[in-house]
């Protein structure tokens, strides 16, 4: 079974992928995402020939009382795959002489599927209950869902390595499961980011990103959204606009500017290397882009992971690869109507945990027990070698 719809911007007329539905042995979804201008469309008429065991059920949650934080239990996936060999990637295309992976297609551009190890997961809900039938701890379903975000069939490649055409289609695949995600009932907010590198506990090697769809406003969302709210209540404007225009008028972290988008390294980072990129348009989420702004962003998103990449050197002075997270924040889904202004604008935040080659910032006492920050370095610091290494030739659109 399958089905191919166009995925489209803003402008319906403006077709610039195609999605493909098929399912998995397991019933879990699977979304082809091809360049329109490839030659070479994943076959999705190749079948999953694997013996998978049904998707489990939704695992459940508890809401921590002392924080308000829901907090999911995911024990399963005390069993997903870790770092496997290369032949046995589960992201790789399936190869006729080699184990089938997630992908039946024999090469894909982009692809998008349901994790086979969600913590969050829509199937089979139980009702709401209490811990101990005590009714200071709420449980309920964890009833959003997981995706990962295969960016290319090549293993050894990186988002930094895709082309515009490449990124585009990932821009699309991001923004189309955005709009589809914010559609299921329980879910409040949406996220796709990617966690790169070992040092910061990736299991594939192979490029990849995630899009976790909360049945909850996460905690970070949910600060965003407040500040934004406090900030439109007393100034009438939003606040990641602020931001932006007052990033611009100092000048002083600016790292890229384009048309659509700004990125810099924020007046008050708490991470050894961070980098924020943010749309000149107050818009709520990727979904919301137009044709404009994800062609820009094709091309300046991997020029800014090419920078990072170049940030530290080693003793030969050759580039480290950053180990780095990367997520998009949206505005989490409003009960009530509410002024677009007062909610926070889309943003893409880049961090890394490496403060030095071979060195990493640990997460300590102040940070994970407090959620304190202090910073090992300053923002302008960050942007003086940040600013020497976007102008490398090398590392030019
Ligand atoms: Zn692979």
């Amino acid at each position: 079974m399958n089905a191919t719809t166009p995925v489209t911007d803003s402008d319906p007329t403006d077709v610039v992928a195609r999605r493909t539905h098929i399912q998995l042995a397991d019933g879990r979804d699977l979304f082809y995402y091809d360049d329109l201008d490839t030659a070479d469309f994943a076959d999705s008429s190749a079948a999953d020939t694997r013996d998978l065991p049904p998707m489990p059920g939704a695992a459940r949650m508890r809401r921590d009382p002392l924080t308000g934080e829901w907090i999911p239990l995911a024990s399963h996936r005390m069993n997903r795959t870790h770092l496997p060999a290369r032949a046995d990637c589960p992201l790789c295309p399936s190869k006729p002489d080699q184990a089938a992976s997630e992908i039946p297609a024999a090469d894909y551009n982009v692809v998008v599927f349901e994790n086979r190890f969600p913590s969050l997961n829509v199937r089979d809900a139980e009702p709401p209950s209490r811990v101990d039938g005590q009714s200071i701890w709420p449980e309920r379903a964890s009833d959003g869902r997981c995706e990962v975000v295969c960016f290319t069939s090549d293993h050894e490649s990186s988002f930094s390595a895709l082309t515009p055409t490449q990124a585009r289609t990932v821009i699309e695949a991001w923004a189309d499961r955005t709009a589809e995600l914010m559609q299921i009932p329980s879910v409040r907010d949406v996220f796709c980011f990617e966690n790169r590198g070992e040092e910061i506990g990736v299991t594939l090697a192979h490029p990849h990103g995630q899009i976790y769809a909360y049945p909850y406003v996460p905690p970070r969302t949910a600060q965003h959204a407040a500040r934004s709210a406090e900030h439109f209540a007393d100034t009438g404007r939003d606040l990641l606009g602020d931001i932006v225009a007052a990033e611009c008028e100092a000048d002083r972290r600016i790292i890229m500017r384009g048309q659509h988008w700004t990125a810099f390294v924020p007046a008050a980072a708490r991470w050894p290397v961070e980098v924020h990129m943010v749309p000149q348009r107050h818009v709520l989420s990727l979904a919301q882009t137009n044709d404009a702004e994800r062609a820009e962003l094709a091309k300046m998103y991997p020029a800014l992971l090419r920078a990072l990449d170049h940030f530290f050197v080693d003793g030969d002075g050759e580039a480290i690869p950053l180990p780095y997270i990367a997520g998009w924040f949206a505005a989490p889904k409003v009960d009530e109507p509410v002024d677009e202004a007062a909610q926070p604008r889309l943003h893409l935040q880049v961090i890394s945990v490496m403060r030095a080659p071979g060195k990493l910032k640990y997460l300590a006492g102040s940070e994970s027990a407090q959620g304190a920050w202090v910073s090992d370095t300053t923002p302008e610091l960050i942007a003086d070698r940040l600013k020497v290494v976007v102008e490398l030739p090398a590392v030019q659109t």
